[in-house]
């Protein structure tokens, strides 16, 4: 097939994450002809490329509020043996975890949108945006020294930074409010031969070493891999020693599908705008010396480190927040307290407010009451000039604090199969995007499995 000379594609989602794949794998299924495009040679975006994980949370309280493709993804990893599913939060901090496989996770979503009859085109970055009577009708895409048109009806946005909503000149924000900053970077990276006993034994006998579990101590055990957020006064003294040289207040590890190997979130990249090659390039190079010095303190502070083994720290820095869609509706704190169910919900998430500071060691979360879930506009996707494009992920238009809960990837699938349904509805009814016939979408996400509230 010449993809670069077919112009039949329904629709062109930019970025392969958890929101564009799920969008295309949801607009295949209902029929269009999609193509979608990613920057690297594989799906799952931060989850695959930045060692990120577990996936959390698909739960609020002992409800399941992300449903849908996302968990379709996660029982079909089950049943392989490549993720343990939904499993308690050792950490205390949430209701529940899904540890995964990532290469698993790679391959399925593949075979996923193979079957879904998605063309795929990788090592392919969009580069520019054309508009035409108002609407998006081509962009511009980047492989190996080959520059190349596409065009199609309908484009969504996935790419994380919002990338073509810029390029479009579709009005976006960055950053908290205040000052424009956003949530540090942080190159996750993976340890195997973790003695995780170890680690269990210390939640038996001194479970005030992990603070966010403490009250719900015994819960550890009837996780399968084990989260843990603890040893704090190692860490402070850590760095008050001067061998830790950035701020980081707690050690924060989860255990993956393979038993023994540890995600380790700690690293903090702040002050660096994610989206300027410079400093992106310098926050590469800052993450990898924090991976090292951290690899090195853990192994020689932290009990069960003493034989870890480094062996991962993924093709790229993780970016938590950058550019988001000024969308035709803006996600607010309030909506997320309001436990707000939109008429035009598309999704829900019951994850709290987590904001890694943008100014020091410290995460400042507000939690929601135990249960408490809240739903995702449509109109969020939405922005008010081009009636073609929306938006799907982390580029969510809302605000800096309510974007630290609508990020994490369990929501990002849910937003992703809430956009490329609204796409299949808005090319079934021969409608824009500003006109999408509401009840007939939701009804559409909830035979197919979606949680809308
Ligand atoms: C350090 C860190 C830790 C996290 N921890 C967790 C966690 O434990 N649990 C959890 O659930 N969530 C976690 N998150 C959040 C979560 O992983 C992400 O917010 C979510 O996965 C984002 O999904 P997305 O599809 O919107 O975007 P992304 O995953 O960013 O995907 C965007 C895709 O677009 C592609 N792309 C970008 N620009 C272009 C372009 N111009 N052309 C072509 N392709 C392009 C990229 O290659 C990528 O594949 C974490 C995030 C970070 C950074």
């Amino acid at each position: 097939m010449d993809i670069y000379a077919d112009t039949s594609f329904d629709l062109i989602v930019v970025g392969g994450g958890m929101a564009g794949s799920m969008a295309a794998i949801a607009a295949g299924r209902l029929g269009l002809k999609v193509l979608l495009l990613d920057e690297e040679g594989y799906l799952g975006g931060t989850l695959t490329a930045c060692g990120t994980g577990p996936m959390m949370t698909f739960h609020a309280g002992e409800k399941q509020v992300v449903r849908g493709l996302g968990d379709e993804m996660i029982q079909r990893l089950v049943a392989k043996g490549l993720s343990v599913g939904h499993i308690p939060d050792s950490t205390g901090y949430t209701y529940t975890v899904t540890p995964f496989d990532a290469e698993g996770m790679k391959h399925e979503l593949e075979l996923m949108c193979i079957e879904a009859g998605v063309t795929l085109l990788f090592h392919t970055s969009f580069v520019k945006a054309t508009l035409r009577d108002g609407l998006l009708s081509s962009i511009e895409c980047l492989c190996a020294g080959n520059l190349f048109t596409l065009s199609a009806p309908f484009f969504i946005d996935a790419s994380g930074d919002s990338d073509l909503i810029a390029m479009a000149g579709i009005p976006y924000e960055q950053g908290r409010e205040s000052d424009g900053r956003d949530q540090p970077m942080t190159m996750n990276f993976k340890l195997v031969g973790v003695d995780i006993q170890v680690i269990r034994n210390l939640m038996d006998t001194d479970i005030e070493l992990f603070p966010f579990l403490a009250p719900k101590a015994g819960l550890q055990h009837s996780a399968s891999r084990l989260s843990f957020s603890g040893f704090q006064e190692i860490m402070m003294e850590g760095v008050k020693k001067g061998e830790i040289t950035f701020d980081r207040d707690i050690v924060l590890c989860f255990e993956t599908n393979a038993k023994n190997e540890v995600i380790v979130n700690m690293t903090r990249i702040n002050g660096k705008n994610p989206v300027d090659p410079i400093a992106l390039t310098g926050a590469e190079l800052e993450g990898r010396r924090q991976v090292w010095e951290l690899y090195s303190f853990l192994k020689t502070h932290i009990p069960g480190f003493e034989n870890a083994r480094l062996t991962y720290s993924g093709p790229r820095i993780g970016i938590r927040s950058s550019r988001r869609l000024k969308g035709a509706y803006r996600v607010t704190v309030k909506d997320l307290f309001a436990q707000t169910i939109f008429e035009d919900a598309i999704s829900a998430c019951g994850y709290p407010i987590d904001v890694h500071s943008p100014d020091g060691e410290a995460t400042d979360t507000q939690f929601f009451p135990y249960g408490a879930f809240y739903t995702i506009p449509l109109r969020s996707l939405l922005n008010t000039q081009v009636p073609n494009v929306m938006a799907a992920g982390r580029n969510t238009s809302s605000e800096f604090e309510a974007h630290a809960s609508l990020r994490v990837s369990p929501s990002c699938s849910a937003i992703g199969q809430g956009a490329g349904t609204a796409v299949a509805i808005a090319v079934k009814t021969g409608k824009d995007l500003f006109s999408i016939d509401i009840p007939l979408l939701q009804r559409t996400l909830r035979e197919n499995g979606a949680f809308i509230g």
